[in-house]
């Protein structure tokens, strides 16, 4: 067998042209909530936002402060992304979390603080 003609064992396509977290294909996005996205698969995930990131929300325009994602470990919620947020200029008020797919559907980033 040529190496052209060589069929690579099954586990090892897997390996070469899929997500091993949400099996998307090379050159297509990751699943929402695919530990190894979002982004493309198999390009370099763009380097991480600087931190804190003001945000605004859509409807009330208020502003709050982004303060990276989480993992919710919760067991019926195991893995799931989140976004850990506080209001700005609420210094002794509570830090909120929220699944990242719908915090990023209600909030826009406003600037970098940083
Ligand atoms: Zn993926």
């Amino acid at each position: 067998m040529t190496p052209q003609t060589q069929i690579l064992p099954f586990s090892g396509a897997v390996a070469a042209n899929l997500c091993p977290g949400c099996h998307a294909m090379v050159g297509t996005k990751h699943a929402p909530g695919c530990r190894f996205g979002p982004g493309v698969v198999g390009e370099p995930r763009r380097p991480a936002q600087p931190l804190p990131l003001r945000v605004r929300h859509k409807k009330s325009g208020n502003t709050y402060l982004y303060l990276g994602e989480v993992l919710d470990v919760t067991n019926a919620r195991d893995g799931t992304r989140c976004a850990l947020y506080l209001r700005e200029g609420d210094p002794g008020g509570p830090s909120f979390v929220r699944e990242l797919r719908e915090f990023w559907e209600k909030f826009e980033p406003v600037e970098r603080l940083n």
